[in-house]
């Protein structure tokens, strides 16, 4: 069996299927996590990590994997657009498709489907996915570190309006089974380094523009400013939640350049619906209030197509 995820994986991404792996790997079944590009490094201490095939880096393994496998497990994406050129791969081999997520409006083709937008992450899913299967006595500190990952990051740290009582007493069975809270909390937020902080600084000082009038923050970097503080994958994570956090803020959106294009970051309180505008304009999608997308554009035009959008096509 494979598990994969889905692009520029996050703490629910890895921790979900790393979580899986475990699982089934217990379960006497032999699993492979493939992902399509490589995870940041805060990320990297979850057990089974080093098992894991990177799609663009491996590719003849990966694609030898997806083609051996009879069962292809789809976690935290629901759409094959989001694994990139894994995607083909995926779609061409005639293995179960099974689909463990949390995201709105799931693609047709999978044989089995776990979707449910209201569950806080993916692997909260994951878990019940499990229990269901009464493989609940088998969670060990391992799989609970995994568990844990996944869900302290996609609720921000159990803040967020998608935890649920449920939520806190999965995390109740994980503590019986060794998790240490606090290690968790430690390994993906206590492991800056000086440049990631600098270019938070940075963006945070130069590069942070805020409408009062109509609520909206923006934030953009753009590919030399991240070269200058030596950006390494997942160094910008959670910038665009100090754009929401002033006070009067409704929408907020980062905006990361790469080689050939833009990233955007959408996040917002309340009715704005940051998943319709990221799937309307920017190519994205994601859940009501954070989504992302991205457009074949520099920094600047981006910003300029973004306060088009925000001006004249959306009410807010
Ligand atoms: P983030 O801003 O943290 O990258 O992503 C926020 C949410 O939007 C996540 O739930 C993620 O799955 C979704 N998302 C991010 N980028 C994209 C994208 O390019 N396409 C789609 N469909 N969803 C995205
Ligand atoms: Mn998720």
């Amino acid at each position: 069996m494979v598990v994969t995820t889905h692009r520029s994986p996050d703490g629910d991404a890895i921790g979900s299927s790393l979580a899986l792996y475990h699982f089934l790997q217990r379960n006497g079944i032999k699993a492979n996590v493939i992902i399509p590009d490589a995870d940041p490094e805060f990320l990297h201490w979850m057990a089974g990590h080093d098992s894991i095939t990177i799609f663009e880096s491996d590719q003849e393994a990966a694609k030898t994997l997806i083609a051996q496998a009879n069962v292809i497990f789809s976690l935290d994406y629901n759409r094959l657009d989001r694994v990139a050129d894994m995607g083909a791969w995926i779609e061409n081999t005639s293995a179960q498709k099974i689909l463990i997520d949390h995201h709105i409006d799931p693609a047709a083709y999978f044989d089995f489907s776990l979707s449910d937008t209201t569950a806080s992450s993916t692997a909260e899913l994951v878990f019940r996915f499990a229990d269901n299967l009464g493989w609940k006595s088998m969670l060990n500190k391992e799989i609970a570190e995994c568990l844990y990952a996944g869900i302290m990051t996609d609720t921000g740290s159990f803040k967020f309006n998608s935890t649920s009582a449920n939520t806190h007493r999965i995390v109740a069975d994980l503590m019986d089974a060794g998790l240490e809270p606090d290690k968790v909390h430690n390994a993906i937020f206590d492991n800056n380094s000086f440049d990631r902080l600098q270019l938070i600084g940075y963006a945070l000082s130069k590069k942070f523009e805020f409408n009062d009038e109509l609520g909206v923050s923006i934030i953009g970097l753009s590919l030399s400013e991240k070269n200058r503080f030596k950006y390494q994958k997942g160094d910008t994570e959670g910038l665009v939640n100090y754009g929401l956090s002033v006070k009067g803020a409704k929408m907020a959106v980062f905006l990361s350049e790469e080689l050939n294009f833009t990233k955007f970051s959408f996040r917002s309180k309340g009715l704005i619906d940051v998943n319709k505008i990221a799937r309307g304009y920017f190519n994205g999608g994601g859940h009501k209030n954070a989504a992302g997308g991205r457009l074949d554009m520099s920094l600047n035009e981006s910003i300029n197509y973004l306060k088009d959008v925000i001006q004249n096509k959306i009410t807010l």
